[in-house]
């Protein structure tokens, strides 16, 4: 056979592979009957991609199903010892790190919150036993590993921490580099948005059939996009910065270094300063203030209802730009209470065009720890779309 040939036959060969693996994630337990019917593929080629997977590790016989009609059929799993992949989640206040299977099965979790002020040296030496911690907990092979970043650490050339607000200090610091010298990793990085993005395709495949935006409402305003299940991505691997989209010309400071921004009038910590210094208490929290707003007091009736009136035009404003299907909002924002959510929902669909009103799900998510998950389905959605990815992290054990 011709050389190109066998590199075809080879491509198609691998490519069925991971054809059957998918399905497998997706319904763990076809026979190779069902596979076949299931990707479209006939039954010496399932017969092949399983041998493949086998010989990989990844996949096992869990023995015969008792068949009602005709011969019982061998039933095929994934194996338990196949391989983990590593989530880690970058915050400012927060080190998350999750080792899971290739469904997104959570295996181990260790997270780490830090005080107030954090200094660089100690965020990293946290990081470096986080990670150390859960790479002596595995106990079979990492396919890889995924990174939730904040801000503007993506970079082309590497993972290069710049503009920072949170560690101004470490401007230049290669966290790419660092994961190659210490551990030996080559992560895969992406914004915390798009992270989270890949997080909410998995958990909910209905979003896959149309557009989704995605608006975490946290210390910062992140934005992610996702059209027919692709995930839209800047050039260096940011989802969207709502939050510094200004909304105020010659408004109030912003950490960006201009003025008016989205943040300065409603990310947690705007809101938070504000019912802070109107109540003339540093520890009021937000999920106080959002009982404050419940029970219908004024003061925190002004203070929830004036960020909830920025928040509301710049979603409806968005919304109204890329018409989607379904608004996703998670973040912290969202412990002020189902009043505020239901405000803010009414307050957005006032602003709507009639036609975006009447298809867009507006969906309120709270809790905001599935970054690292992300991280590790990321991953996952790399090994299975290509090839050379997939041959590396996954080689057969033979
Ligand atoms: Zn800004």
């Amino acid at each position: 056979m011709e050389k190109g040939s066998l590199l075809l036959l080879n491509d198609i060969r691998i490519r069925n592979t991971l054809a059957i693996l998918r399905a497998l994630l997706n319904h763990n337990g076809y026979s190779r009957v069902e596979l076949a019917k299931e990707v479209g593929c006939d039954n010496t080629a399932v017969t092949r991609a399983i041998q493949d997977l086998m010989s990989r590790g990844l996949v096992k016989s869990a023995g015969k199903t008792e068949a009602a009609h005709g011969r019982p059929r061998e039933k095929l799993v994934l194996s338990d010892q196949g391989a983990l992949v590593l989530g880690i989640s970058l915050r400012p206040n927060c080190i998350m790190a999750t080792l899971s299977d290739l469904q997104g099965m959570l295996r181990n979790q260790s997270e780490h919150s830090f005080g107030a002020e954090v200094g660089w040296r100690e965020y990293l030496a946290v990081l470096d036993a986080v990670v150390s911690r859960m790479l002596a907990l595995r106990d079979t092979r990492l396919a890889g590993t995924g990174i939730s970043t904040f801000g503007p650490m993506v970079d082309r050339e590497g993972v290069i921490m710049s503009n920072t607000a949170n560690f101004p200090t470490q401007d230049g610091f290669d966290l790419k580099r660092h994961f190659m010298d210490k551990f030996k990793l080559q992560p895969l990085f992406a914004d915390m948005m798009i992270c989270k993005m890949h997080y909410e395709l998995h958990t909910h495949p209905d979003f896959a059939q149309g557009n989704v935006l995605l608006v975490h409402l946290g210390q910062g305003i992140g934005l992610a996009m996702s059209c027919k299940g692709e995930i839209v991505m800047s050039r260096n691997q940011h989802g969207g910065e709502l939050g510094h989209n200004i909304c105020e010309p010659d408004g109030l400071p912003c950490t960006c270094g201009r003025r008016g921004c989205l943040e300065t009038r409603c990310s947690v910590k705007a809101v938070l300063n504000c019912a802070r210094s109107e109540y003339g208490r540093a520890d009021m929290s937000l999920r106080e203030l959002g009982e404050r707003y419940e029970n219908g007091e004024a003061k925190a009736i002004e203070v929830v209802d004036n960020a909830l009136r920025y928040m509301a035009i710049a979603l409806a404003n968005q919304a109204n730009n890329c018409f989607p299907d379904s608004l996703i909002l998670t973040g912290d924002l969202l412990f002020l209470g189902r009043t505020f959510q239901r405000k803010l929902e009414e307050s957005v669909r006032s602003l709507l065009f009639a036609g975006v009103n009447r298809a867009m799900k507006m969906i309120f998510q709270e809790g905001s720890g599935n970054d690292a998950a992300g991280a590790s389905l990321m991953v996952v959605d790399k090994l299975l779309s290509s090839p050379d990815a997939f041959n590396q992290a996954c080689p057969r054990l033979d």
